[in-house]
């Protein structure tokens, strides 16, 4: 039997094993941590019952994602549950921009904005599915739909600071800022735009989804399609030196490039070690989580029915953020995102007593403290919230890398947005999963599409072991023939 191992189980390496396990390879993943999940998890970090997503907390790309439709994962536990309202940005002046499920109600949120809003999104969330498959991928190949995807890719290359003159009000500016802001790059990039963009398609088109039971119940269910289709999961077992990965057909690595040139830099092309040391990482995040008593007291009445929050006041000083936190520059006013998955997932809470979920973007490794900074962001749009909270926990950049080298630094993203590295990865390959080590593949988020919970750069680089081995992904025949079906 033809045999695969996956080093790393995140959601990229759990996707690359599920497929690759249901075409027939023999798989085993092999797991640094006590459980799968990597940047998927969930833990009772303040009150026992109380839980919160380690990582991830909202996935607007997964509910669409073709890899994860593809495994099923509803038949392994999974349940979406949606907030009444999905994002809010809320502005000094008690106004806000609003993203709801409807492209149509949201435009009519946006008052004189609504028609160019509308005209923006409203084609590309109609086709999103059939979208998804240009954009979820690696963006140098023939596209499946052309047209669609220039329709998408026309604005996407524009910086977002110029995409927002396309709005009039504070408000719709506003909340374009603080969706592009997911990419933590400065508002003057080109291409920066793509990814919210994307963000704001996918959501529309499914909603900005949170797990039942906490993100860990992706990550369980990915594991147990992987186990249904016969494969097998080791957990504590750091990947520190090549001989301890056994020998298999094709070997995939759910690594960041750093990771992937210590343990192969002798057997790959010199060109393709030097591109993975040289691999650019993004600014980082300072966590903080919170029990809230009741609930933050939000000024903006939408806000306390909204999945997400995003506080960074107008575009003017969002745009100011991403840029002093690319350049290494701690802003007093950091942006922050705020989770509040508890609304769309009631489990989570103990009593009137809820999980608040919060980060503060920061430069690459900061090593200060930035809770009062998240703490006066919250209160400068929710007066009152400090009486509130009865525990905090907080997650420092150095955490997250302690606990995952794919986040150094605190880059959750797996490595800055830079033109390049958005468009082709890790380094400049037709192949962009390809390590030039033959049988040997990258699937971590540092590769096309990039990072997010959605499994595609996992799906992206299994297809590529595939081929390698002489074979083709029965699931892209089966999403081919689904989408000639829409
Ligand atoms: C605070 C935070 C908030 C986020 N919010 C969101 C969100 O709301 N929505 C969203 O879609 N995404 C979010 N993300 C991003 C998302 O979690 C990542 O993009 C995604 O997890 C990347 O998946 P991956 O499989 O590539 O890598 P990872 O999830 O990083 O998984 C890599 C796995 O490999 C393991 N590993 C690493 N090195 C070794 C080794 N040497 N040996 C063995 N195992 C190893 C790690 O332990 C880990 O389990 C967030 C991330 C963070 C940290």
């Amino acid at each position: 039997m033809t045999t695969a191992v996956v080093v790393g189980g995140g959601p990229n390496g759990l996707a690359a094993a599920a497929l690759l396990a249901r075409d027939g390879l023999d798989v085993t993943l092999l797991e640094a941590a006590d459980e799968v999940g990597g940047g998927t998890r969930s833990h009772e970090a303040i009150l026992p019952g109380l839980l919160h997503d380690h990582c991830s907390a909202i996935h607007p790309m997964a509910v669409t994602s073709p890899a994860l439709r593809a495994l099923g994962l509803e038949r392994h536990g999974l349940r979406w549950r949606l907030p009444e309202i999905d994002c809010v940005h809320p502005l000094d002046d008690g106004t806000a921009g609003v993203l709801l499920r409807s492209v149509t109600e949201t435009a009519a949120g946006l008052g004189p904005d609504g028609r160019r809003y509308l005209a923006l999104v409203e084609p590309l969330v109609r086709r999103w599915d059939a979208l998804a498959h240009d954009v979820m991928g690696p963006l140098l190949r023939i596209p499946a739909h052309p047209l669609l995807l220039a329709r998408f890719g026309l604005p996407a290359v524009l910086p977002p600071a110029i995409l927002a003159r396309l709005f009039r009000t504070r408000q719709a500016q506003a909340l374009w800022a603080g969706v592009a802001a997911h990419a933590f790059r400065p508002f003057w990039d080109p291409l920066v735009s793509a990814i919210g963009l994307g963000i704001l398609t996918s959501g529309h088109a499914a909603g900005w989804a949170v797990a039942e039971g906490g993100s860990q119940s992706i990550a369980r269910s990915m594991a147990a399609a992987l186990l249904a289709a016969g494969g097998t999961i080791e957990t504590g077992v750091p990947i520190t030196a090549r001989r301890q990965i056994p020998p298999a057909d094709v070997t995939l690595l759910d690594l960041d490039p750093g990771q992937v040139a210590g343990l192969y830099g002798d057997r790959l092309p010199a060109r393709v070690t030097r591109a993975y040391r040289r691999f650019r990482r993004g600014p980082g995040v300072f966590k903080v989580d919170l029990a809230v008593e009741g609930g933050v007291p939000w000024r903006d009445e939408r806000a306390r029915r909204a999945g997400t929050v995003h506080l960074g006041g107008p575009l003017a000083e969002v745009a100011r953020t991403e840029r002093d936190v690319t350049q290494g520059r701690m802003p007093e006013r950091p942006f922050v995102l705020v989770g509040q998955q508890y609304l769309a997932d009631p489990s989570r809470s103990v009593g009137d007593v809820h999980p608040v979920w919060t980060y503060a973007q920061v430069p690459h490794g900061y090593d200060g403290d930035a809770t009062e900074a998240i703490l006066r962001q919250l209160e400068r749009f929710a007066p009152g919230v400090h009486e509130r909270i009865v525990g905090r926990h907080v997650t420092r950049p150095a955490d997250f890398a302690a606990a995952n080298p794919n986040f150094t630094g605190g880059d959750i993203l797996t490595g800055a947005k830079t033109v390049s590295q958005l468009l082709l990865g890790a380094r400049p390959a037709l192949d962009p999963y390809a390590t030039g080590l033959p049988g040997v593949f990258l699937c971590s988020a540092a590769t096309p599409p990039g990072p997010g919970v959605h499994g595609m750069c996992g799906a992206g680089a299994a297809a590529s072991a595939l081929r390698h081995l002489g074979g083709r992904p029965t699931w892209q025949a089966q999403e081919r023939s689904q989408d000639s079906r829409t």
